[in-house]
């Protein structure tokens, strides 16, 4: 469970003051539950994920992921960044294996994992490559590879699907629902597509800008595809 409590953010940008970019937000996310965060750019989505990931410091508020107070980094998440966020001297296959090396395994079992995962975002083949040798959406692939390849119980992903193309697009959907389903995962997803967020969520959190808001926590009844 992730509880979030009286969150506030500012960011103190020198010589241009403070921008609020969390407002007292409180929010509440069952284990195994998909929640997409649906707001305009600007509305505070990516640093309330952040929050939750222990990214971010926040000015106020607190946030407890399984009954433990986020501090710093925290290993219970895993995160899928919108700029891929790949290291641009490793191969796929490395930067892939690169989180559950972190994790204790060994050299040898982190690339049979990461190998598995490569396949399941269409990408084998490419194991040997260079980030900069793959597309923008081949270079997401792998950054949600290396996200769900750590098997941690919650996901954070911000835009993950922004670069992709429709086809592919909604491959990755399906893809990341079989996991999250047969996974039991808890998934914060954060997305400006109105569509994508209705499609995939269990509950919608519609934050708005000015000044970093929860609107509306809405469910879902819709049947997924
Ligand atoms: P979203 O993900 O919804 O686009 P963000 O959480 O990225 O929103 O940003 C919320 C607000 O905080 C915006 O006004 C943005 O410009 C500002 N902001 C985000 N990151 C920083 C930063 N590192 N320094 C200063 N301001 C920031
Ligand atoms: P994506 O579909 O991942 O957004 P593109 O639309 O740029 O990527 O590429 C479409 C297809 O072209 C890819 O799925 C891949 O099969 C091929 N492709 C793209 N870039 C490369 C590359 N650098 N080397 C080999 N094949 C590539």
């Amino acid at each position: 469970m992730i509880e979030v409590r009286d969150l506030t953010h500012r960011y103190v940008t020198e010589g241009r003051g403070e921008t609020l970019a969390l407002s007292d937000v409180n929010l509440t996310i069952g284990n195994n539950e998909f929640i997409t965060l649906l707001g305009p750019s600007g509305c505070g989505k990516t640093t309330l994920m952040r929050a939750i990931g222990g990214l971010e410091n926040p000015t106020e508020g607190t946030v407890e992921v399984n009954g433990s107070r986020v501090k710093g980094p925290n290993l219970d998440c895993s995160v899928v960044f919108q700029n891929f966020a790949l290291l641009p001297w490793a191969t796929i296959l490395d930067n892939t294996a690169f989180g559950l090396e972190m994790r204790g395994r060994s050299k040898r079992e982190a690339r049979e994992i990461a190998r598995e995962f490569i396949a399941k975002v269409g990408l084998t083949g490419f194991e040997d490559k260079y980030p900069k040798e793959l597309s923008g959406g081949m270079q997401q692939r792998v950054g949600l590879a290396r996200a769900l390849a750590v098997d941690t119980p919650v996901i954070l992903m911000d835009e993950p699907f922004g670069a992709l193309d429709q086809q592919t697009r909604r491959y990755m959907q399906e893809e990341l629902l079989k996991i999250w389903e047969n996974d039991k995962k808890t998934v914060v997803f954060v997305t400006h597509d109105m569509e994508e967020a209705v499609l995939l969520a269990d509950r919608v959190v519609l934050m708005s800008a000015r000044p970093g808001r929860v609107e509306e926590v809405i469910p879902v009844d819709i049947p997924r595809p």
